[in-house]
């Protein structure tokens, strides 16, 4: 698909537009959002910061998933808005077909077990993107790339009374005011605001490897607060994978080959030599509990038959085909490998890890795994665990990054923003990881949410805006 040649960088000379919505951030879920909106019938402004549009959805494996059913979201995402867990579901195979009515190509079969439990179709979604853009334009819409909201407009000083458009800042120099029935915030989480990652999280946020796209620094639940949203579940959890450490890069090329998807099969320890999760829970789950450990590293072992099945596999399409183990290590991450795991353990305790404690929790470990007792040293030893086995053994030094924060801003399922009282903020909606709760620490996936609620928000926020008394407001501003 080709890029509709409406699209622009900036309309030149212009500092004010009228819209009936306005779309904040052009990812999966801004893209969502704009289409269904236009479909609704709406003048829609769609604003991206950056100057190529599309987010870390753009940068992405493309593997349109979340929970198969209601009750496996609970089981998976306990913690998380059980009420957006059901809609979503709800809307998944729909959305799929719409997808595919775009003519976007999706899969013709879906993938089972993704991130242990989901099920999802590989997608072109830089193909879909694309046609969301087209498609804004083509009814009437505008696409403004490189241009940044700064601030939403409000009608009265007092927060939660209500929005009516926003302030934007364009690379190309100058301010733009854009009046509208509804604005719709889906700026892709706060990962790259380190303050506000060390203040929701605690201890080492801050320090994560940045595995996003750059423009993803909280605008959304900054500037929402501000206009009256109350607090989301899930602030303290977020989405990533292990890396190795240290790399020499990490451009967004690496991303996907660097992410060590496999270290659910291995045994994981921190710097002190000891376990602290039951890593079958996923690389995803493994990830953030690294952060909240002793220097935000740790070690992954393991033995000859996870390298050859685990860390070649392609856990799903569009991860490709590679050995993650040899990538990482000509990634500069710090590794050994050694015939008898005695001699690995020696190699590993001189990266300052206690040798004594290492081998005591790789021991317990292997005890676990094949007496089936559940656990080791406290810490659970699945009956999905395999004790490692087979020559050569390999240890490789990881540590966690961040791709997107599960936190944000509290919405319904109709994709209104709210207030501390659960009462929508008129005019504002979010789509997307700015959308808060959705994922709490278990993940339900980032693209196909993203669709879904971009789904909501821009259907809803159209319908508001096509009412008479916001129209008449807007005409009279
Ligand atoms: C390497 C990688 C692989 C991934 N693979 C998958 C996968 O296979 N399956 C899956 O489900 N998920 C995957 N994800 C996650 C998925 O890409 C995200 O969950 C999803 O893109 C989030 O959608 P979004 O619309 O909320 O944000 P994004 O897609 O990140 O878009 C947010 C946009 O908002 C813009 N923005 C921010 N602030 C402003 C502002 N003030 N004004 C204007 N614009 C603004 C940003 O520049 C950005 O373009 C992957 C992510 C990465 C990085």
């Amino acid at each position: 698909m080709t890029e509709p040649a409406t699209t622009s960088a900036a309309p030149a000379a212009q500092d004010h537009l009228n819209a009936d919505v306005v779309v904040v951030g052009s990812g999966v879920s801004g893209s969502a959002a704009a289409l269904h909106a236009a479909r609704e019938g709406a003048r829609v402004v769609l604003v991206e910061k950056s100057a190529d549009p599309g987010g870390s959805a753009a940068l992405s494996a493309g593997m349109f998933w979340t929970a198969p059913n209601a009750e496996a979201y609970n089981r998976r995402i306990p913690l998380g808005q059980s009420d957006h867990g059901s809609a979503l579901v709800d809307d998944y195979e729909d959305s799929v077909g719409e997808l595919r009515e775009m003519g976007v190509r999706v899969s013709q079969e879906p993938t089972w077990d993704i991130m242990t439990f989901g099920i999802g179709y590989s997608t072109d979604i830089q193909g879909f993107l694309e046609h969301a853009r087209a498609e804004v334009v083509a009814h009437g819409g505008e696409v403004l790339t490189g241009t940044s909201v700064i601030e939403l407009h409000q009608y009265s000083a007092v927060p939660g009374q209500g929005v009516t458009g926003v302030t934007a800042s364009r690379s190309s120099g100058g301010l733009l005011d854009i009046v509208a029935g509804a604005v719709v915030m889906a700026t892709g989480g706060f990962q790259g605001d380190p303050e506000a990652l060390s203040r929701y999280m605690g201890p080492n946020a801050d320090r994560l490897l940045f595995r996003s796209n750059p423009g993803s620094v909280g605008d959304g639940l900054r500037l929402g607060r501000a206009a009256g949203a109350g607090s989301s579940k899930g602030m303290s959890t977020f989405y990533g994978h292990l890396l190795p450490r240290p790399v020499d890069q990490f451009t967004t090329e690496e991303f996907l080959p660097y992410s060590q998807y496999y270290s659910g099969h291995t045994v994981l320890v921190n710097m002190h030599g000891e376990r602290f999760a039951d890593e079958t829970l996923g690389d995803e789950l493994l990830n953030q509990d690294l952060t909240f450990q002793p220097g935000a590293r740790g070690v992954l072992i393991f033995d000859d038959h996870v390298h050859r099945t685990e860390a070649m596999r392609e856990s799903f399409p569009g991860l490709g085909l590679i050995d993650r183990f040899d990538t990482a290590v000509r990634a500069g991450g710090k590794h050994h490998s050694a015939a008898t795991l005695e001699e690995l353990v020696d190699q590993v305790a001189a990266w300052g890890i206690d040798r004594a404690n290492l081998w005591a929790t790789v021991d317990a470990y292997i005890t676990a795994a094949e007496d089936g007792s559940g656990s080791a040293h406290g810490i659970a030893v699945s009956s999905a665990a395999r004790a490692p086995q087979t020559s050569p053994f390999h240890a490789l030094m990881v540590q966690p990054s961040i791709t997107f924060t599960f936190g944000g801003l509290p919405t319904s399922t109709c994709g209104e923003v709210l207030d501390y009282d659960g009462r929508p903020v008129p005019g504002l909606f979010a789509a997307g990881a700015d959308v808060g709760g959705v994922s709490n620490y278990g993940y339900a996936g980032g693209l196909a949410p993203g669709y879904i609620t971009g789904r909501w928000a821009g259907r809803s926020a159209a319908q508001l805006a096509a009412s008479s008394q916001t129209r008449e407001q807007r005409s009279n501003a």
